[in-house]
């Protein structure tokens, strides 16, 4: 059955069907606005991201289900930069009449196997046809205690730069899908990328981080956005990019190349005061997710890359720009 068959209102019926109650929504999907229920003392975070296809996705490399969650996972990952505990979402898409009713089911149950992990609730959106591929657009609101919220501007000289898990592994995968690899460790983190929720709470809720982003455009490039905000430069060991085994062995010559400006590992960039190190090495631990110290903020605004001999490592391109 195609969705020109289900109409618009049977559609949002189908979704809406799936989606648990929460405490924190006195009224979801079926009314004209949702209406939310604060949390005491918090302010709400709120993020949008645009996914569209043939520029974001390509539905000959990727599962539906794996779909849905990466379109709330990288919402979700702007939630964690900000230190924001997940709360709801909105769900805009514009799909065309022929698309399957199967292909709906199941990115939905992508999207909502999501939200169910990390304590999201849907609670409406919008429903267009298009005349030319699909566009998912999700909004997703968070919380936190204003004083905990975590910005891009609070990096100061002499403070360490760290990353969550590894980088370049994303780029590294989508390289490997347009050769024609469809499985697999860089695969799968260019299609189902993990955001850092718990990390990137406990990082706030612990005053450990200074200043804090996602990897979405590649570090330097989101490094970049932090010095630029913080008005700091950088000095970046390349010795220290936290290289996985499957990117190292897929990645030629030059292994600080995709590291350095592929996006979309959705990994924690964020710089803590060199005191705080011990702290934050024990809450990786206790997350069972790596921490590497790649480098240090200088006073200097500009960005130094030091090569493991102790040269100075040109890049070739600074990150993802949609209009570069
Ligand atoms: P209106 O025309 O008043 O904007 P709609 O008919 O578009 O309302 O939507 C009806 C209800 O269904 C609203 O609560 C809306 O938020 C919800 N909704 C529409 N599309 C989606 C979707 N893709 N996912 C979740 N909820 C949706
Ligand atoms: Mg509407």
């Amino acid at each position: 059955m195609r969705l020109a068959e289900l109409g618009e209102f049977g559609l949002i019926d189908r979704i809406k069907k799936n989606v648990a109650a929460s405490p924190s929504v006195l009224l979801g999907i079926g009314d004209d606005a949702a209406a939310l229920v604060p949390a005491p003392e918090c302010v709400t975070l709120i993020t949008c991201d645009m996914l569209l296809e043939s520029v974001h996705f390509d539905l000959s490399f990727c599962d539906p289900e794996s779909l849905g969650r990466k379109s709330l996972s990288v919402n979700l990952s702007d939630l964690a930069a900000m230190g924001a505990h997940p709360r709801q979402f909105l769900l805009g898409i514009a799909l065309g009449k022929e698309v399957p009713i199967e292909f709906m089911d199941r990115f939905m149950a992508g999207v909502l196997e999501q939200a169910e992990r990390f304590g999201a609730t849907l609670v409406g959106g919008d429903t267009c046809a298009s005349k030319g591929g699909i566009a998912i657009s999700i909004t997703a609101l968070g919380e936190q205690r204003p004083e905990l919220v975590l910005k891009r501007s609070g990096a100061r000289p002499g403070d360490l730069i760290c990353l969550s898990g590894t980088v370049g592994d994303a780029a590294a995968g989508l390289v490997a899908l347009r050769q024609g690899v469809r499985e697999g460790f860089l695969v799968s983190r260019q299609l189902d990328p993990t955001p850092r929720v718990a990390a990137g709470v406990a990082l706030a809720e612990g005053g450990l981080a200074t200043a804090m982003i996602d990897v979405s455009d590649g570090v330097l490039g989101d490094l970049g956005h932090i010095r630029e905000m913080s008005g700091v430069g950088a000095r970046l060991e390349l010795a220290k990019l936290p290289l996985s085994d499957e990117y190292r062995a897929a990645c030629g010559d030059d292994p600080y190349a995709l590291a350095l400006s592929g996006g979309e590992d959705y990994e924690l960039l964020f710089c803590i005061a060199p005191g705080k190190r011990g702290e934050v090495e024990a809450l990786f631990a206790k997350l069972a997710l790596r921490l590497s110290v790649i480098g240090e903020i200088t006073a200097t605004p500009e960005v130094k890359l030091v090569t493991p001999g102790g040269g100075v490592y040109a890049p070739g391109h600074g990150g993802f720009d949609h209009f570069g």
